[in-house]
Formats: structure tokens, sequence, C-alpha cells
């Protein structure tokens, strides 16, 4: 039994005398099964959020049904729903932490208003901000933290009461590159260690290449393709999905990274995504070669989707500018590529 079901699920905002109305979510059936890392990715206005608000129940179906837990939503009375609601966790882009409060304080809330007495609520704080990361953080103010650590806190508070379900709606969406794949390493953990469900929503393909098992593509408030990521990405059926893939380059190292390999290598950089990284660094390179240019590999950032490497490899090219001109539009033909220009010499 899938942990979140949606059958023939819809949810339509009637219109007004000036609005028509908006099928937010138009009719999906999909079925979320318990242990997996599921991404639902889709341009803005796809109806993410409000798929989302349908599964803790913040909206109701116009028709169709929403299954939770093996509880259809559609018949629940108020107090069945709060039940619900109980054993699903939500993080969220601007973190919505409490100012007033301290890290542990922000923590603590949610087992307040659950009434766990005061021994065990801060046994319990302790344990789950060792399990983020941010022990040393417990009695500072969020104004105080940086995004990555701000989340980190949203993390723990959501993780308190033990729910079986963890919702991120664009829950990276404010972090940079790096301090994302940190938060995705933890939510991989949280997966993996406590065996809680996650949903991730985002607009971010990387995101979701990075980190999810399978993944719905969404668009005008469907699902549009469904399956997991690695097939998904690699061989895009719908338009919406070949756009994602299209415009995303896989794994590209942060500004940073980037800036210290541009100091470091005065030669023209370019950053290549390739699907499986097993056998490419030889293939690519024999393709630079009959360019008449030397590659050389001088950052690699690769990880394991669905069991298969996958990542992008930084090349510093050297050789006349016109054969590396000529390389670099050969590789564009090929895959993804950044092509990072010529530092000064
Ligand atoms: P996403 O999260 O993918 O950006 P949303 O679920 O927020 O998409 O929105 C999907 C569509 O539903 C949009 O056209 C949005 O304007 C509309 N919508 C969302 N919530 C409401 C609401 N409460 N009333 C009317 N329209 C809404």
């Amino acid at each position: 039994e899938p942990i979140i079901r949606f059958r023939d699920a819809a949810k339509v905002f009637p219109g007004g005398r000036r609005r028509p109305e908006v099928r937010a979510v138009d009719g999906v059936t999909l079925d979320i099964e318990a242990g997996e890392i599921f991404g639902v990715i889709g341009y803005s206005g796809a109806g993410k959020s409000t798929l989302v608000r349908l599964i803790n129940a913040l909206e109701k179906t116009t028709s169709g049904a929403v299954v939770v837990g093996g509880r259809d939503l559609t018949g629940l009375g108020e107090s069945q729903l709060r039940e619900v609601r109980a054993g699903i966790g939500m993080i969220f882009q601007q973190f919505n932490l409490l100012s007033s409060r301290t890290v542990a304080g922000n923590v603590a809330y949610p087992l307040e208003v659950a009434r766990w007495a005061k021994a065990e609520r801060e046994a319990r704080v302790r344990e789950l901000l060792e399990f983020v990361g941010i022990a040393d953080k417990a009695d500072v103010y969020p104004s105080q933290l940086s995004g990555g650590q701000k989340q980190r806190v949203g993390i723990a508070r959501a993780l308190a009461t033990n729910p079986r379900i963890l919702l991120a709606d664009e829950a990276t969406s404010a972090l940079d590159p790096e301090t994302t794949r940190d938060v995705l390493r933890l939510l991989q953990r949280v997966n993996r260690e406590l065996g809680i469900t996650v949903v991730i929503i985002t607009h971010e393909m990387d995101v979701v290449r990075y980190a999810c098992d399978r993944v719905a593509v969404m668009e005008h408030g469907r699902v549009v393709e469904v399956g997991d990521a690695y097939s998904v990405f690699s061989g895009p059926q719908a338009a919406v999905t070949q756009r994602f893939v299209g415009t995303s380059l896989r794994d590209r190292p942060s500004d940073e990274t980037l800036a210290r390999l541009r100091e470091r290598h005065p030669a023209r950089l370019v950053v290549v995504g390739i699907d499986e990284v097993t056998g490419s660094t030889r293939a690519i390179s024999q393709v630079l070669r009959g360019e008449g240019v030397e590659p050389a590999v001088i950052y690699g950032g690769i990880t394991e989707v669905a069991d298969k490497p996958y990542g992008s490899l930084t090349f510093e090219l050297t050789g006349p500018d016109d054969a590396v001109d000529a390389a670099v539009e050969r590789l564009r033909a090929v895959t993804d590529v950044d092509d990072l220009g010529t530092a000064a010499h």
C-alpha cells in the first residue's frame, strides 16, 4: 500500500466575475511509496503547492481522492485530519522560524503543542539538534543563523513529533548550490536513517536529480511524466521535461568553486554534464584531442542517482583558440556543456 495515493484528484478554484476558474490540480493519479524520496517538479504555477496542500489536508479535493497512510482524506472530520497532519512534517522555502525563540525553542515548539513533559522535551530537542548537526547553536536566535542552519532548524522542528512523511516545499530555493547539497544530503539521511518518506517540491531540476528516487513532472495541474529520476531525465518524453533537461547542467560546480578553478587555471574551462561518468572522461578527451586540444580534468562532481554515477566534469582546455572553439562546439552536440570562456593569460 503506497503511503500517499492520488486517485483522479482535482482541486478547482472557482472563478469570480473577472477571474476564470483555475484547475490547480487536474485529475492526478499518483502513488508515492513508503520509504522513498519522491520529487515533484514543475514550473511556477504548475500546481505543486496545491498538490502538497492536498496531502496535508490544508485543501480539500474538488473531486477524486487523496489517501494518506491508508486513510481517504475525503470523508474525514477535522479531528481525524489533525491526526493525519500529526504524521506529516513540513519544511518551507522561507524556513518559517519563530524569531522570538531560540533554536532549541523553535524545535521544542511542536512538542509543547503536543504537551510533552519538560524533561522528555529537552532530551528530544537535544537529540534532534545533534541529528541535524547544530547542537552548538541551541541557544542562538534565528537571525544569527545562515540560511543552511535555519533550514536545519526547520528540519529538526519538522521531525520533532516523529512524522512518517516529510514534505519539503521549495525548501532549498533560498539557498546557494553548495548549501542546497548539504540540506539535500541531510534529507537523504532523514529518509535512509529514520525511514521517513520525503516528498520534495521544487522547480529546480538539479535538486530532483541529486536527491530523488522517483519524480513526477507537473504542468497545468497534471502529472505529465513519472518514473525513476534517472530514466525520466535521461530519456524525457514530455516537452516540459525536455525543457528542464535542456536548461540544466548536471552538477555544475558552485560559483565559488569555479572562481577558485579560474584563478588556478588560466586556460579555457568547460563544464560538461554527463549521464554516466564511467568511461566518459576518456570519450570526451578523445573528442577534444581529435580537434587538436589538450584536455585535463580539474574538477569532478559525481553523484549516485538510481545507483548510477551521474555528474559533471570540468575540463581545462589548452590549444589554439579556434581549435578550442571547435572542440567546445563538438562537445555541445553530444552533451550539456557550459563554456566558461578564457581567462587572461
Ligand atoms: P506551483 O506551486 O506549482 O507554483 P500552485 O499550486 O501554487 O503552483 O498554483 C497552481 C495554480 O492555482 C496557479 O494558477 C495559482 O494561481 C492557482 N491557485 C493556487 N492557490 C489558489 C487559490 N487559493 N485561489 C485561486 N487560485 C489559486
